[in-house]
């Protein structure tokens, strides 16, 4: 194959055996690729560079390599597999049921175990992994922080001084993605229970709101525990929940996101709920793969077999109360961005379209490549920024094709991303949460 001369064989560690590098089952994953070449059309990396290495059957091939000690990590091999957005729009197009995710998921761990990663890595890998994520109190004081000099103006004033633009690189770029706080954090406030709409409640669940979006997206879950509510759901906020995990597997952090899972599952035993709703793509993936990442462990096992994004829940019931068209002056016109691990990873894409399609006044245009990611892919877009952009350019492009006043799509990164793509367009394109939007229907 064309990608071969791209790497390097490997010297004396060629004879590692992949047992010793690999987990047996991500080796028996990989086993599985034939070959054939019909998940390359689905894969953004390779539509923006042609490179055979940065396509999902190169980067297969790289990563057999790696586990059957062929290659060795040297940065020739590795930068194709960061390169990698993780969306899993290869393992929607492959016919053989490659489970792509799994075995990248696999191959960076086992990399970040024998990489030696540089000085700045492992201080940016420390501080999100080991010292934000894992602990709520020191994600909630960020989130303070974040908030006040939003709200004082002191971020404004800072980026005017040009104080912004003496930070690093990366933590420049982690300052142009944070958020515009518009509400409070969703968990502190939220009552235990909330009562579900037009007599006894249809169903009972439990909401899992994560940790970014409860403290920086409060509106969003909030929007979200309206629509279940006028669905006849009664919702239950559950304290004590951490981070799904997610971010921590895509970048190789098993054993963090292992430790995260393992808290959320203390914590959500013995609710006796029907469900356990996410309104996050990224962390409804996530926590349905908690039985598969703890296997054997029957309470994991137990927690995904519940996990439904709210979609899912939404669509199998109808409205208990009246909709009026969101916005009075005018009908909208509105598209669907599908989130990768939405579609991709979750296989949902009809709930969320018959669940908003009971909106009125709104007029619905097809997003081109709605299928496609848009670049944000977790911490993507500070890790490899070029491609995120040119990926990014693409979402934008089509969606100014639309003239659609909305975009909606059901994933937190993607919202952010959408949201920094259309204001540097300078496209006049409101960029929701679907849950959102339904809320403002609701009278
Ligand atoms: S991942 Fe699937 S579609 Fe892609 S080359 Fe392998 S078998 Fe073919
Ligand atoms: S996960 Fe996405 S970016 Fe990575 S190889 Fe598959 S299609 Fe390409």
């Amino acid at each position: 194959m064309s990608h071969a001369s791209a790497v390097q064989e490997s010297p004396a560690t060629a004879a590692r055996t992949a047992a010793a590098i690999f987990p047996p089952e991500a080796n028996e994953l990989l086993r599985s690729c034939v070959h054939c070449g019909l998940c390359l059309g689905a894969c953004p990396t390779y539509r923006e560079n042609g490179n055979e290495n940065d396509s999902p059957r190169g980067r297969l091939y790289l990563m057999k390599g790696l586990a059957d000690g062929r290659l060795t990590a040297t940065e020739a091999v590795t930068a194709h597999l960061d390169l990698c957005l993780d969306c899993r729009a290869c393992e929607t197009a492959c016919p053989s049921g490659v489970r792509y995710g799994r075995i990248l998921e696999s191959t960076r761990a086992m990399l970040v175990e024998r990489k030696k990663p540089s000085w700045s890595e492992r201080a940016l890998r420390a501080l999100v992994f080991k010292q934000l994520f894992t602990r709520p109190e020191a994600l909630a004081m960020a989130a303070g922080l974040t908030r006040f000099m939003q709200r004082s103006g002191l971020r404004d004033a800072a980026r005017a001084a040009g104080l912004v633009g003496l930070l690093p690189k990366r933590l420049r770029d982690l300052e142009a993605m944070q958020p515009e706080i518009k509400e409070e954090p969703f968990r502190a406030n939220a009552p235990a229970v909330f009562p579900a709409l037009g007599g006894a409640p249809k169903k009972r669940v439990a909401f899992f709101s994560g940790c970014v979006m409860d403290l920086l997206m409060g509106e969003i879950h909030r929007a979200t525990v309206k629509v279940l509510q006028a669905h006849g759901v009664e919702v239950l906020s559950v304290h004590g929940q951490q981070c799904c995990g997610a971010l921590a597997f895509h970048a190789g952090e098993a054993e963090t996101g292992r430790k995260l899972a393992r808290r959320n599952l203390e914590i959500f035993r013995g609710l006796g709920v029907d469900a356990i709703v996410n309104n996050s793509a990224g962390c409804g993936a996530a926590l349905k793969e908690y039985g598969e990442i703890l296997h054997g462990d029957a309470e994991a096992a137990k927690f995904s077999a519940l996990a439904r994004d709210v979609s899912e829940v939404l669509a199998a019931l109808e409205p208990v109360v009246a909709l009026k068209p969101p916005d009075a002056s005018k009908e909208l016109k509105v598209c669907y961005d599908e989130p990768c691990h939405l579609l991709h990873a979750q296989k949902i894409s009809a709930q969320p379209k018959t669940v908003m399609q009971r909106i009125p006044g709104v007029a619905w245009v097809a997003l081109p490549d709605a299928e496609f990611c848009c670049g944000a892919a977790g911490i993507y877009n500070i890790t490899q920024p070029e491609m995120s952009r040119a990926v990014l350019a693409r979402k934008i492009d089509a969606l100014k094709a639309t003239g659609a006043d909305v975009v909606l799509t059901g994933n937190p990164g993607c919202i952010l991303q959408i949201r920094q793509g259309c204001k540097a367009a300078g496209l006049p394109c409101e960029v929701l949460h679907p849950m959102e939007l339904f809320a403002r229907a609701i009278g």
